[in-house]
């Protein structure tokens, strides 16, 4: 007897635990200093990030300048080396006009004799013997000389290969810096696209946290439960602003009617969060009106109200992401079960769409549904 109510209170108990409902992580003053810090370490890494880009780029760039100095260095070089193989060139002609000429004076002297005093104005014939083997004695020298201004040239020409063959490497390692500062220059401006959602999230949540530490908010309390209850900073606010009329009132009596507050607005005007709180979901699978929806919760007057938005045409925001009361969650629409642009506001206490209500959520939700007007300006 006695076992057998051990084994039912067991049974009860694993019941119990199957069908308690699963609460969302509540939202603690511990959790935002957190977020605060991740974020002030979002900020301080991307800003080292791009410190040390900005340093990469410039290291990157004087390589650029020092292959372009060589690159310059080389062409000047080349050019040099062209002037010089043409003046030894020239040099060249020049010796070979010479030695001809004085071969020219050779020949006529060994030939015809009336010629010799002519050709070398010699007194003697010891003298004409003497400038003979001077004329050898040159053309020797000549032809030394042009020897060596031909292996001069073939020595340019070969340094002048080199060269070119420098300056295609050095172009080559010039484009793949530049390919290289340009893949830097990329990601520095990536990262600095960052930053303004980065500055955007910390000012968000450093107000957040100075807010509830003002109002006496310790670390573990749930926020709008355990502290800051009914003293919402922001306060309600309408999901749309501009022009808009309301379609259809909210009528329920717990089963039927209508469960909400329809906004009509043109599609695609923005809708926004009706109060500060976290975004549980996003997306089209969740909602009994087969259209695009969102829903937030807000921790208020120490319970918990949900706010869902309905038939949107694009989303603004991710779960789990914190908003402000008048952000800019997404946009009008007419998805699902609509026959016209409008928002379907919809909001419940304690119980929320699918949030605390496994199972069988939309018959234990549907009890928990509220007038938004109860927290909305009315109009
Ligand atoms: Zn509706």
């Amino acid at each position: 007897m006695r076992k057998r109510l051990v084994v039912i209170v067991l049974i009860l108990i694993l019941l119990g635990n199957i069908f308690a409902p699963i609460e969302a992580k509540a939202t603690t003053l511990r959790e935002y200093e957190e977020l605060l810090e991740k974020y002030k370490n979002e900020l301080n890494s991307t800003n080292n990030q791009i410190y040390i880009s900005r340093q990469q780029l410039e290291e990157i760039q004087n390589k650029i300048a020092d292959t372009e100095r060589q690159i310059k260095e080389a062409e000047d070089e080349i050019v040099r080396l062209e002037e010089e193989i043409k003046k030894n060139n020239e040099e060249i002609a020049k010796k070979k006009e010479e030695s001809k000429a004085l071969i020219e004076y050779y020949q006529i002297s060994n030939g015809e004799n009336i010629y010799l005093e002519y050709a070398f104005g010699a007194e003697s014939i010891t003298d004409m013997i003497y400038r003979m083997s001077i004329v050898e004695q040159l053309t020797d020298y000549n032809d030394r000389v042009m020897k060596e201004l031909k292996e001069l040239i073939r020595q340019n020409e070969e340094r002048q290969k080199e060269l070119e063959q420098k300056k295609i490497e050095l172009k080559e390692l010039q484009e793949e810096l530049h390919q290289e500062a340009q893949k830097v220059k990329g990601d520095i401006s990536s990262m600095a696209a960052m930053i303004p959602d980065i500055k955007n999230q910390l000012s968000n949540y450093e107000n957040r946290v100075n807010y509830y530490r003002r109002v006496g908010c310790q670390p573990d309390d749930e926020i709008g439960v355990d502290c800051d209850r009914g003293n919402n900073a922001y306060g309600f606010v309408r999901p749309v602003t501009g022009n808009y009329w309301i379609s259809t009132y909210y009528y329920w009596n717990g089963y039927s009617g209508h469960k909400g507050i329809d906004y009509a607005q043109g599609c695609g005007n923005p809708v926004r969060a009706v109060a500060n709180g976290r975004v549980y979901y996003v997306g089209s699978n969740k909602d009994v009106y087969h259209a695009k929806m969102i829903l937030i919760v807000h921790n208020y007057n120490g319970r918990k109200v949900f706010s869902q938005y309905t038939h949107l045409s694009g989303y603004a925001v991710s779960e789990n992401q914190d908003v402000e009361a008048g952000q800019v969650i997404g946009y009008v629409g007419t998805t699902g079960w609509s026959t016209g642009c409008h928002l379907h506001l919809e909001m419940s206490v304690d119980v929320g769409w699918d949030y605390n209500s496994p199972g069988n959520y939309y018959s234990s939700y549907v009890s928990h549904i509220v007038n938004p007007y109860n927290y909305v300006p009315n109009d």
